[in-house]
């Protein structure tokens, strides 16, 4: 995951100045990442230093984590060939907000539809991404409609259903086939010149290296289109060919290798532990539990799998009782009302996060009544009616740090 949007970049540096019409171009010994691997980098950078999801009054603050690693990179890296308006505002002491129509701010968000489990939130992160160098509403619904692309094709949908979404929300005129306006088509880094191109370079591909191949010879913006057609081809085809991905190896640099690992190994984790957590919900349930219960659905971002989950524990408890889900605060109240009773507690993320002083005392109390509780922690499962609740919070805890 996302090293296709990465690869695309470098295969397509060398053609970005030597332009190509010819879908059999060689692979260069020149080949370099360039500024599009340095801002993917600096997303996946963003993320994984604060992958929690945003609501829309959060977009500001999250625009701001963003732009810092957005310089940070640059400062690593100051000569990977980015447009004279994005060198300015990157090297500023203060980030300003810039209004620039171009595509680089799409060429960096294929790491946000892979970061997110729902759509909404990944229209969030990227306008947030977009905020400070892409504040247009040109350059935000190119980049929107890449990572839509990205997040549609990791989720198995098909072509037509992709290309549908994307004309129907952002009202691009995606090709067919690209063949018509290859022969007039020139280097232009404008979001819409070159975005929907882009896109349609993936459509109209067979695999992976077709995508690079079909995006690099329209002899445009070769490198950040071959990072955009790539960034989604990946996620619909699930792999790169070996030989590009040796190729490009060899033409990385640590930094920017480490950035994307990291990003890549969070989501992993995540993956597995909604996997694992799902199971064994579903092996509790099974055993036909019939308690009162008290749901504490505290995620935004696995809300999706819990309610699925409160779905099937309903399939098996006679009260069932949703207390609160999608982020808000739980509530003292009720969670006291369960004082003395069998409560099992189901929460993504930790109640014990100090973000919500009151709810984590009520907390504290039905524990420390002795309830027995099931508690399931940023994906993990209890299932314990004797348990040893100072592990498992100070565990809980531990791993609430680590994210
Ligand atoms: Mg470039």
């Amino acid at each position: 995951m996302i090293w296709g949007a990465v690869y695309g970049d470098i295969i397509g540096s060398y053609y970005e100045v030597h332009s190509t019409k010819d879908y059999g171009f060689p692979f260069q010994g020149e080949s370099a990442f360039t500024d599009d691997s340095v801002m993917t980098a600096a997303a996946c950078a963003a993320i994984t230093a604060n992958p929690a999801p945003i609501t829309p009054l959060g977009i500001k603050k999250r625009a701001r984590e963003y732009a810092a690693q957005y310089k940070r990179f640059f400062s690593l890296f100051p000569n990977a060939g980015y447009g004279q308006m994005f060198s300015e505002w990157a090297s500023s002491p203060e980030p300003y907000i810039q209004r620039s129509y171009a595509n680089g701010g799409t060429m960096r968000v294929v790491p946000i539809g892979y970061a997110y489990d729902d759509l909404e939130q990944v229209m969030l992160q990227v306008k947030a991404s977009c905020y400070y160098t892409h504040h247009t509403r040109e350059a935000v619904n190119s980049a929107k409609a890449v990572a839509a692309a990205v997040w549609l094709a990791r989720n198995g949908e098909t072509k037509d259903a992709i290309k549908k979404f994307i004309e129907d929300n952002f009202h691009f005129e995606l090709l067919a086939s690209l063949d018509k306006i290859r022969a007039d088509y020139k280097f232009d880094s404008r979001a819409k010149y070159s975005v929907p191109p882009a896109i349609s370079a993936f459509l109209q591909s067979d695999g992976y290296e077709s995508a690079v191949r079909l995006a690099v010879s329209l002899g445009g913006d070769a490198d950040t289109m071959a990072c955009i057609a790539d960034g989604i081809a990946e996620a619909f085809y699930g792999e790169i060919p070996r030989h590009i991905a040796e190729f490009c190896a060899l033409r990385l640099d640590k930094t920017i290798k480490d950035a994307v690992n990291s990003l890549c190994r969070l989501i992993n984790s995540e993956e597995k532990m909604n996997a694992e957590t799902e199971k064994d919900i579903s092996k509790f349930f099974r055993k036909r539990v019939r308690e009162r219960v008290l749901y504490l659905l505290n995620s935004k971002k696995r809300g999706e799998l819990l309610d699925k989950l409160a779905h099937t524990a309903e399939d098996y408890i006679d009260t069932a009782l949703t207390v609160k889900k999608s982020g808000n605060p739980l509530n003292p109240e009720l969670i006291r009302e369960k004082l003395g009773k069998t409560v099992y507690v189901i929460a993504a993320n930790s109640p014990l996060d100090g973000k919500h002083a009151e709810t984590d005392a009520a907390l504290d109390e039905l524990w420390s009544n002795g309830s027995p509780y099931m508690l399931c922690g940023n994906g993990y499962l209890y299932v314990e009616a004797e348990y040893d609740f100072s592990t498992h919070a100070s565990w809980l805890l531990k791993r609430n740090d680590k994210l």
